[in-house]
């Protein structure tokens, strides 16, 4: 059986950081121990000195191996869990986006057959509701059963995803009687498709354009919406990848009226800006996701938040294509280029260089956004994102004072790359397995497994 000390750690938590030892029997933390405590004799141990003990990192916004048209799909779920080991994440939270008249059940069915094949990390789902009627909604209760309690719908895409007020309205009903969560991805199809059909006409359909078919207005128009349903329906609401300052302010204000909404941020919304679309073609083509990123003044508001508790969670709404495949898609516009950056192996060091080192955040804010808040937050409270007697043994032993930074991205093109990054992880365990040792994935690591979360 598995029985292991990690001793002489630094263990980092929310609410502070001490000197401990951790003992991990079979898949689970068994004790945690003041340093010194770890009996003598004991030779199955890791010596930690020097080194800050953080629970797994929980990234609850990932895409892995998305499909998206013709074949096409977001960068699959070996290579992507890969990358979130390597960075220190140990459970994604992924969203399974039925097709056209597709039974939820039967797309949540797909997504678990492909990450329990190649997933090397744990693993949830989000479901994504993009038709709503009775045959839709008498299925939510059996999501919620088997473990998927929170639901996402979009005021965005219109013609693929889009729901109308009126849709969203009936699937805020539903959920808040079954004691679930909507997410929302806030931003306005009709506003985003007469931007788009403008900047056509006018042919600005550069990758450099593509923000502009996403204006900050259309974010904080759908915002208010959904806040407006959140309080009529008291459907718990979550504003996921929130941009700009103005949805903040619609959040602050409606929380003050007591509206049960939080909101999630995404590293590139904090640590990029629109400055990027600017630098050549490659990057803009690498920053065309949606919600883009905003204006210098956006992301100051969301840092200020972030280090203030204003916004809850860090997540990265990892989506990954090719530089090629974006590329090729250019051809015919912006328009064409799917969505979505890289993100989920670079989380915890981008927020530690940037939020942590530059001052922002202290360390135990630090865990709090990248592993304890999104876990307890998303229903997995129970087993993941702390490190406590009975949790998951899901650890990483973090470098604060590497230098050596390698951040575990594909390609040589990223929003990250070109950059000088500080800590490093160095080894890491899911469920008590050592899965990276010295930032070295195993090859013999096994496949995670799927997590049923609960409210
Ligand atoms: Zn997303």
């Amino acid at each position: 059986m598995n029985d292991f000390w990690i001793r002489n750690a630094t263990l980092v938590s929310p609410t502070g950081r001490r000197n401990a030892d951790i003992r991990v029997i079979d898949e689970s933390i068994a004790e945690v121990a003041d340093r010194g405590n770890a009996p003598a004799g004991v030779d199955d141990h890791v010596d930690a000195t020097g080194l800050w003990l953080l629970p797994g990192g929980v990234d609850v916004h990932t895409h892995f191996g998305m499909p998206l048209r013709r074949g096409l799909a977001s960068r699959g779920w070996l290579e992507s869990s890969t990358a979130a080991l390597l960075g220190g994440t140990t459970t994604v939270v992924d969203f399974a986006n039925p097709d056209r008249d597709e039974p939820i059940p039967d797309a949540v069915a797909r997504w678990q057959a492909a990450a329990s094949q190649e997933c090397l990390c744990d693993y949830a789902l989000h479901a994504t509701v993009s038709a709503v009627d009775d045959e839709r909604l008498d299925e939510l209760a059996e999501l919620i059963e088997g473990g998927i309690p929170t639901f996402k719908g979009f005021l965005a895409y219109k013609g693929r995803l889009m729901l109308e007020p009126e849709e969203l309205r009936l699937l805020m009903t539903r959920v808040h009687q079954l004691k679930g969560r909507l997410l929302l991805h806030a931003e306005d199809g009709e506003l985003n498709a007469r931007c788009e059909e403008e900047l056509r006409q006018a042919g600005r359909t550069e990758p450099r354009h593509h923000p502009l078919a996403h204006p900050a207005e259309s974010e904080i128009a759908a915002t208010a919406t959904a806040l407006d349903l959140a309080r009529a329906t008291g459907c718990p609401l979550t504003i996921v990848h929130l941009s700009t300052a103005g949805s903040l302010a619609l959040i602050d204000a409606a929380r003050t009226d007591g509206v049960d909404v939080s909101a999630e941020v995404c590293i590139q919304h904090l640590f990029r800006t629109d400055a990027w679309y600017e630098r050549g073609i490659d990057e803009a083509l690498n920053a065309v996701m949606s919600p883009p990123l905003r204006s210098d003044a956006d992301a100051e508001a969301l840092r200020t938040a972030v280090a203030d508790g204003r916004l809850d969670w860090l997540a990265t709404d990892h989506c990954e294509f090719p530089l090629e495949i974006k590329r090729s898609a250019a051809v015919d516009g912006f328009p064409a280029v799917p969505n979505g950056a890289a993100g989920v192996g670079e989380r915890l060091i981008v927020a530690f260089t940037l939020g942590v080192e530059s001052g922002l955040i202290s360390p135990e804010r630090w865990v709090d956004l990248c592993c304890e808040a999104p876990a307890a937050a998303m229903g997995l409270g129970h087993c993941k994102g702390r490190i406590a007697p009975g949790m998951d043994a899901d650890l990483v032993l973090f470098d604060p004072r590497a230098s050596d930074t390698h951040l575990p991205v594909h390609g040589t093109h990223s929003l990250w790359t070109g950059s000088e990054w500080q800590g490093a992880v160095r080894h890491v365990w899911v469920r008590g397995h050592q899965v990276v040792e010295s930032g070295q994935l195993d090859p013999e690591a096994p496949t995670g497994r799927f997590i049923r979360r609960f409210f």
